[in-house]
């Protein structure tokens, strides 16, 4: 059996999108920024698809920037935004100690590079952020509020309305990335008060290498991206038009069967954990507790196993066709524990221990009953030769 369960790492290109974007790689090639009428097809479907993402929204199609990645958009409003504030002199960006490289190690260049205050805000047990540490971190040199909607780890979803409510009031940007949360959760930019909100094709179905930055009407952080006058003169270089199709299509369809999905995920989601939880002893789970479901991305599973390593069980589980993660597979290259779960508390062999199913429409019943077969038989028999496992028997 073939069993998918890594969908926060990125999602198969669903057919239907594939379909609409197989036009504008071959007849439909004209460079939207050209002025002859062949090249105004081209020219519609960016705008067509900007329209779809911003529905999605409850945004303004001018207010939807289509960018390279989810990375790049998080590049864009922390670099666009910090390099503005310099000139009336603030220096202070606001972030979480959980977010995703692309906005950790952009704020580490920030403060390396531009001498920018950084200031990384601790999670609780669970991965929830405290709306009163945001409000307790505002200085008057603060420039921007940057939290995610939901990690990519554990699943936590950000109390993403209060903080924006807050940031309004006190005249600050709210930046989020949203990369996880808007491949599930449905979002309002405007009854959120959110400024600035990353996006990313790829984890919703759609194609890799196109993302988005929402920017509210009036926001004009520094450009990212040097160069042509593509996207009102805002983000430069030819528009990747297949690609930019695929995000919108992929949106529109996603929004459609937003709610059936989400009932869907979660059940299983929960299926799993309380099965895990039940024929696992001495099995953690990760992020938001499970009576906490609505709180948990809908497709989020992640447990710590003490006495054996994430590493090992994911070699296990590969031989029973089984592709899960530790975390986070921009970090699974290097062996340093997941920062998101020291964030959380865990101890170094806790964090190590970790692993991640994330579902979605490759997901079947039938898969969920083979992992709760499978697993549970994988970490006994890694306990048996584990002396960590031995010792920690031991010190009980
Ligand atoms: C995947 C991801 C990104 C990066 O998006 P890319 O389009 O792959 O660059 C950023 N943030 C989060 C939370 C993600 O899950």
């Amino acid at each position: 059996m073939f069993v998918y369960m890594d969908h926060t790492a990125t999602t198969p290109t669903s057919p239907e999108v594939l379909k609409a974007m197989m036009p504008y790689f071959s007849e439909n090639f004209g460079n939207p920024s050209s002025v002859y009428s062949f090249s105004r097809k081209s020219r519609a479907a960016i705008e067509k698809a900007r329209g779809q993402v911003a529905a999605a929204l409850n945004a303004d199609p001018s207010e939807i920037f289509f960018t390279g990645s989810g990375t790049e958009a998080d590049n864009w409003a922390l670099k666009g935004t910090l390099e503005k504030a310099k000139i009336a002199g603030k220096n202070h960006l606001i972030t979480t100690q959980i977010e995703h490289h692309a906005i950790l190690h952009t704020a580490e260049y920030l403060k390396k590079v531009e001498g920018v205050e950084v200031t990384y805000l601790p999670v609780d047990a669970e991965g929830f952020v405290s709306v009163e540490d945001v409000k307790n971190a505002i200085t008057d040199k603060t420039a921007l509020v940057s939290i995610m909607f939901a990690n990519n780890e554990v699943g936590t979803i950000e109390p993403v309305a209060e903080i924006g409510a807050l940031c309004r009031e006190k005249k600050i940007p709210f930046h989020t990335d949203a990369v996880q949360a808007a491949a599930h959760l449905d979002i309002d930019v405007k009854a959120m008060n959110i400024d600035m909100l990353s996006m990313s094709a790829h984890k919703m179905y759609g194609p890799k290498g196109v993302g988005a930055l929402y920017l509210r009407k009036g926001l004009r952080p520094e450009n990212f991206v040097h160069g042509g006058a593509q996207e009102k003169g805002r983000r430069a270089s030819t528009e990747n038009i297949a690609g930019i199709v695929g995000f919108g299509e992929a949106m529109e369809i996603f929004k459609s069967r937003l709610e059936e999905d989400k009932k869907i995920n979660s059940a299983r989601r929960d299926k799993l954990i309380a099965g895990l939880l039940q024929k696992i002893p001495h099995a953690k789970l990760n992020g938001p507790e499970l009576s906490k479901g609505d709180k948990r991305l809908p497709n989020n599973i992640n447990f710590s196993f003490i006495g054996v390593e994430g590493e090992t069980l994911l070699l296990d589980l590969d031989a029973k066709g089984i592709s899960a993660s530790t975390g986070s597979a921009c970090s699974s290259e290097s062996l340093d524990p997941s920062h998101v779960l020291l964030a959380l508390g865990l101890k170094h062999e806790m964090a190590h221990g970790s692993l991640r199913f994330t579902l979605g429409r490759l997901t079947t019943d039938e898969q969920i009953d083979y992992v709760l077969e499978v697993l549970p038989e994988i970490v006994a028999r890694r306990r048996e030769m584990s002396p960590l496992w031995e010792e920690y028997l031991k010190s009980r």
